[in-house]
């Protein structure tokens, strides 16, 4: 293998396991985007096994997929566009999220001609103005309420724009604005069964915004919603689940002054040995990166030298190197450059980058 994705599953268990320790909420882990690159079943699988009772994904496609390898626990799917398979939807028993009235009749609509209710959740936009429902609100509600018979109304719920940033009010403003319109739904007769807030930073943040369940995502993998502002993921009891490795696929002696790579733009301050490593940006190495990151190899960092190619780019393993080729060097993760230190490298996010691992890239499980 000449690349490959180490996922430690007992990771993601330790991290669900800790973040109980901290709630009475239920878990809904969020697998959407392949389980953040660490692999859709694999991770869903060890979730519920580690007590998460529900699975939350952004595309029908990927709840579909759940359910079609044989995964019984309710699934939400939250990013439905008109039109999408809501066939599928109700005879595989997946949740769907409205936020629209011209949603909510399409749904409807094909729930008649299936003859199966739906289980819907109604998102709430409460300041970060991407999802929910907003400026048709008392339209929604009145629709809502009008229908009442046709569907089951399993829960209400929005999402946190400012979480992961503890000094600031936005959070406790979306909650006071999510308790208005929750009220608005009581007193119209809707009382849903269950109220979620909480990404992974309102779960670690904000006790107040658990409410019956949190939406745990970024925290699960085991990495830090934001590094800066609540910390690293030692810092908040998590572990990583995820460490990169390539192989080598050439060793070789170079000269001080040899330019490396396309461009030729870093020239070699001193003899040394190069290593050309066998993962590019096709295979999800931020290209921006050159520079500033590196792989690790038997516990020695080997910074980036030139730009990185497609498929492979070249490190440098020191003069008194003792790597061969077809050794491994751990691209990133536990043991090596951290997947926080790419994304600081790369201006970007540990999001960014867990998910931008392409799919070419096999993921092996511990
Ligand atoms: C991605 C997502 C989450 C999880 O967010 P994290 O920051 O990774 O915990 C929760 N809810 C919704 C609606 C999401 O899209």
């Amino acid at each position: 293998m000449r690349a490959l994705v180490e996922v430690n599953l007992d990771a993601i268990e330790a991290n669900i396991a800790h973040i109980k320790s901290k709630t009475g909420a239920a878990i809904l882990a969020v697998v959407k985007a392949d389980a953040y690159g660490h692999g859709l079943i694999p991770v869903a699988t060890r979730a519920i096994e580690s007590g998460a009772t529900w699975l939350g994904v952004a595309l029908l496609e990927e709840a579909i997929t759940l359910r079609e390898s044989g995964i019984e626990v309710p699934v939400i799917a939250w990013l439905t566009p008109p039109h999408d398979d809501f066939e599928s939807a109700l005879r595989l028993n997946i949740d769907l999220s409205v936020s629209s009235v011209q949603l909510f009749e399409e749904v409807l609509a094909v729930a008649a001609q299936v003859g199966i209710k739906p289980q819907l959740h109604f998102e709430i936009d409460t300041g970060m103005r991407r999802g929910g429902v907003l400026s048709e609100w008392e339209e929604f509600v009145n629709y809502a309420t009008l229908h009442k018979n046709e569907y089951i109304f399993v829960g209400t719920w929005t999402h946190f724009a400012r979480a992961d940033e503890p000094q600031s009010d936005f959070t406790a403003k979306q909650q006071r604005e999510f308790d208005v319109k929750l009220a608005e739904l009581v007193q119209a007769g809707l009382q849903p069964q269950i109220v979620h807030l909480s990404n992974s930073a309102g779960t670690l943040a904000h006790p107040s915004a658990h409410r019956q369940m949190v939406r745990l995502g970024i925290a699960m993998y085991g990495l830090s919603p934001d590094v800066n502002a609540m910390g690293d993921s030692a810092s908040l009891g998590v572990t990583p689940a995820m460490t990169v490795k390539a192989q080598l696929h050439l060793v070789k002696r170079a000269q001080a002054g040899d330019a490396v790579g396309y461009g030729g733009t870093e020239l070699l301050k001193h003899d040394t040995v190069l290593g050309v490593v066998t993962m590019g940006y096709s295979d999800g190495l931020p290209r921006g990166t050159t520079n500033s990151a590196g792989v690790v190899f038997d516990g020695y960092f080997a910074p980036l030298v030139g730009r990185i190619s497609m498929d492979q780019c070249v490190v440098d393993l020191g003069p008194d190197s003792k790597a061969q080729a077809g050794d491994y060097v751990i691209v990133m993760g536990n043991g090596g450059y951290s997947i926080d230190q790419w994304a600081k490298a790369a201006n970007t996010i540990n999001y960014e980058i867990v998910t931008r691992i392409a799919s070419r890239v096999p993921r092996v499980y511990l």
